[in-house]
C-alpha cells in the first residue's frame, strides 16, 4: 500500500488544495493531508481549527486522513510510513521554492519521492493568502473554499473565534 502525505500549512483549506489531494487519492492508497503545527507564516486559523476545516472538506474522501505535525516533514512522513509526498504546482515562484525543498528533503530522506501535481486551470491564481487578504477587505470567498470555510473566514475577519 502506497502511503502519501501532503503537507502544508492549509491556512485554510482551499479548492485548491482540494483538487490536488482528489486527485492524489485516485493515485495512492491512502493521503494524509498533514497541516503543520509551526510554519513561518502568521497563520490566520490556529493548529485545531486548520485540521477541523480540512477534515470536513475532505470528509467524503475515504482514503484520505487529515493530521498535524510538528518539525521535520521527513520524520513525519517515516513514522506514518509514507513513501511518497505530495505537493502542488502552480506558477514559477512554486516551482522554485519547491524545488528547493525537494533537494534539501532528499538529503535528509533519500527515501522519500515527491510527486508534484499541476494546479487545475481554475485554481492557478488561489492562494490561502491572497485569500484572506481578500476576506479581510470584505471580499466574497464563496467560489474559492467550501461553504464551510467560507462561513469561518467570515466569523474570523468579523473578530469572532
Ligand atoms: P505551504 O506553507 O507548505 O506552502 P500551503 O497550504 O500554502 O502550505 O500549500 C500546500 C501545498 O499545496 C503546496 O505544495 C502548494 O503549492 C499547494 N497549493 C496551494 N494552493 C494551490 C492551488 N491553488 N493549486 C495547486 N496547488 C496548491
Amino acid at each position: 500500500m502506497t502511503i502519501a502525505v501532503y503537507p502544508g500549512s492549509f491556512d485554510p483549506i482551499t479548492n485548491g488544495h482540494i483538487d490536488i489531494t482528489t486527485r492524489a487519492a485516485r493515485l495512492f492508497e491512502k493521503i494524509i493531508i498533514a497541516v503543520s503545527e509551526t510554519t513561518g507564516k502568521q497563520l490566520f486559523f490556529n493548529t485545531e481549527e486548520r485540521v477541523d476545516l480540512a477534515r470536513q472538506a475532505v470528509a467524503h474522501l475515504p482514503n484520505v486522513e487529515v493530521v498535524s505535525f510538528n518539525g521535520l516533514m521527513v520524520d513525519f512522513a517515516r513514522q506514518v510510513g509514507a513513501k511518497v509526498m505530495v505537493r502542488g504546482l502552480r506558477m514559477s515562484a512554486d516551482f522554485e521554492r519547491e524545488f528547493e525543498m525537494a533537494m534539501m528533503n532528499k538529503k535528509l530522506d533519500p527515501g522519500l519521492e515527491l510527486v508534484c501535481f499541476m494546479t487545475s486551470q481554475e485554481y492557478q491564481f488561489l492562494s490561502s493568502s491572497l485569500l484572506k487578504e481578500v476576506a479581510g477587505l470584505g471580499g466574497d470567498t464563496t467560489s474559492l473554499v467550501p461553504a464551510h470555510v467560507a462561513q469561518a473566514i467570515r466569523q474570523k475577519a468579523r473578530g469572532g473565534n
